[in-house]
């Protein structure tokens, strides 16, 4: 246990999502923000190496690059598109300096959630070849089985577990967000099992805001919401995670409101912490 600093503090650019990239540096380095995770929108169109010297400048560590996966499809040809973007997205992250690309999987309505995990299985065992040779790790995230719909078959991390021991390879783990996995009864035991097996790349904080009135755009700092942040804290340094905490936050309430007043609360919200 350590007393609670900034030093493992890492914000996703979508989190102050008004703030552009350059914006969003200047203000994360001047807050004592070391840590920065890059939502591909926030790079599109600009010059990578630019990008990068301007990080390194700033001495910032780019955590990671979020986010590739979307295997899924009905077709052969939605799916080599997918892979080709996915290869551009690992590409992209090892320009940028990015230790791992995270990985949203994807789901097909109308297809079943066992022929998605097939697919994307499958992508992820093509990539795997090019994330090597590019040092950029893949970080499985596992979402909501609200997302099952279309955005991910993966919705537990017991699956998000057994998928990547398949793979069994150092550049596939999982990227872990309370805001997906709070509800889970077998989360401690799963928590732990990815940790022991070297499997845990990264952890995402925020809340989930009850009511929820929006299925994506509606989480909240932590502690305005509902979950037990500092228990799963407490799991995810029981199994050895000593990696960046990494707040990432989609609300539309707070990207409404001055983004300086917000950086403040999420500070103050994280330092409330103990990791
Ligand atoms: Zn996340």
């Amino acid at each position: 246990m350590f007393k609670s600093d900034l030093s493992k503090l890492c914000v996703h650019t979508i989190t102050t999502k008004p703030w552009d990239l350059e914006k969003a540096i200047e203000k994360y380095v001047s807050n004592g923000i070391q840590g920065i995770s890059i939502w591909r929108d926030a790079i599109e169109g600009k010059e990578l190496s630019f990008v990068r010297s301007t990080l390194e400048r700033n001495e910032m560590k780019v955590v990671s690059l979020v986010r590739g996966g979307f295997f899924t499809g009905e077709n052969l040809d939605s799916r080599k598109m997918s892979i080709q973007d996915n290869l551009k997205a690992i590409e992209d992250a090892a320009k940028i300096g990015a230790e791992m690309l995270v990985l949203v999987c994807g789901a097909t309505p109308g297809q079943s959630l066992e022929k998605s995990r097939t697919q994307i299985r499958d992508a992820i065992e093509e990539l795997l070849p090019f994330a090597e040779n590019n040092n950029v790790k893949l970080a499985i995230e596992p979402l909501h089985p609200m997302y099952a719909d279309s955005r991910s078959a993966i919705n537990t991390l017991y699956q998000a577990n057994n998928l990547v021991e398949y793979f069994d390879s150092a550049y596939v783990g999982i990227a872990l967000d309370v805001y997906h996995v709070w509800w889970d009864p077998d989360l401690e035991r799963e928590i732990i099992r990815c940790g022991e097996k070297n499997n845990l790349f990264a952890f995402h904080l925020c809340d989930w805001r009850v009511p929820t009135r929006d299925m994506l755009n509606d989480r909240t700092v932590m502690g305005q919401g509902i979950i037990d942040i500092q228990e799963i804290i407490n799991f995810v340094k029981n199994a050895g995670y000593s990696g960046y905490h990494e707040v990432e936050i989609f609300s539309e309430q707070y990207w409404s409101t001055d983004q300086d007043k917000y950086l403040d609360i999420i500070i103050k919200s994280y330092l409330s912490y103990t990791y």
